[in-house]
């Protein structure tokens, strides 16, 4: 076994971009060696339909550090990521698109920052940016919500391609879906909080596309209420169901006191009465109570199948003695 791992490892996650390897790849070969590195590039070629895994192939037969893995198809950015990180052995993993936007030569800054500043997770910002005026102000208000939810107060730009790692970051949080996102939440999740920022260059696309449309923004949201759902209510749903479940039963239930009770004073004082269905009370206490009762079943329903999560005792270590 390999005592002595190496310094770097680049992840590139990569749909089509056939144009833009050869230069990528001679680009980190020269930063890495100008600094002196050991390092790996894994290129995750995510069933690209050109010829992206023919160059891979060409750049890794003259560079015994070009790794790859080819997906038979396209699964998305995250899952390429998650494979990776997998095969990843150094000691910091940058990750970074391959469509050039992002820069090889914030690499030794990156990689300063993790050993010597000590940071768990150091995410790039594109300050800068050369995006159409569609995706830069949406942008604006994603960073904002996903700082609220997370809690990662410090971030201005959650999902910038380009981030450094330690080793240890990427063995321990599970990148899905399109999770990619919101890779800091997870790490902070995952109990590393040392999360910091770096201002990075950014550069307007070269060739080829960009593989993702404005249908980012709204999965973009739902992703992280699920994940905010998840971290904190993941093996205690019914703190979450049997809370809002009760508050809705307690207001349904003195709904119908209240007409119940209204109705009998009409009656006993001889006052003209309505019948209990006029009063809108009575419906609100009906749904209430109806929603109430839900609440607290898919609390029960939760709680069944947070009890047979094979990973509802699956804690993060950090040390034993
Ligand atoms: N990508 C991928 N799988 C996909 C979509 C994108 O691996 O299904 C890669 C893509 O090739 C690029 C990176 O993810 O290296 C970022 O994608 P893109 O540049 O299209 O996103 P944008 O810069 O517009 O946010
Ligand atoms: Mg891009």
């Amino acid at each position: 076994m390999n005592t002595n791992p190496i310094d770097i490892s680049v992840v590139v996650p990569l749909f089509n971009e056939e144009e833009s390897l050869p230069e990528l790849a001679a680009w980190i070969r020269r930063v890495m060696e100008a600094n002196g590195f050991s390092y790996e590039i894994i290129f995750v070629n995510d069933g690209s339909t050109d010829s992206s895994w023919k160059v891979i192939t060409g750049l890794a037969a003259e560079n015994p550090a070009i790794h790859g893995i080819s997906f038979r198809r396209n699964y998305g950015k995250s899952p390429a990521l998650y494979e990776g990180f997998k095969l990843a052995s150094g000691k910091v993993v940058i990750t970074m698109d391959a469509d050039l936007q992002d820069s090889p030569d914030e690499i030794p800054e990156l990689y300063r920052m993790i050993t010597e500043e000590g940071y768990d997770l150091v995410s790039g910002w594109k300050q800068k940016r050369y995006d159409p005026l569609s995706k830069t102000i949406p942008t604006k208000l994603f960073n904002a919500t996903a700082r609220a939810v997370s809690g990662v107060k410090n971030l201005h730009d959650f999902n910038c391609g380009l981030k450094a790692y330690k080793r240890d970051v990427v063995k321990h949080i599970e990148v899905y879906g399109e999770m990619h996102r919101y890779i800091p939440y997870l790490a902070k999740n995952a109990g590393f909080t040392k999360i910091g920022e770096k201002v990075v260059h950014h550069q307007a696309r070269k060739y080829g596309s960009t593989k993702f449309g404005l249908d980012r923004f709204v999965n973009g949201y739902l992703d992280l209420m699920t994940l905010w759902f998840t971290s904190k209510f993941g093996v205690k749903p019914m703190h979450f169901f049997g809370l809002w479940g009760s508050v809705m039963f307690i207001l349904g239930f003195f709904s119908a006191a209240a007409v119940g009770i209204m109705k009998l004073w009409k009656l006993h004082t001889g006052v003209p009465y309505s019948l209990v269905t006029d009063s809108p009370y009575f419906f609100l206490a009906l749904t209430l109570m109806i929603l109430g009762s839900q609440f607290f079943l898919a609390g029960f329903v939760g709680e069944l199948i947070a009890r047979s999560n094979p990973r509802r005792n699956d804690y993060e270590i950090s040390e034993t003695l």
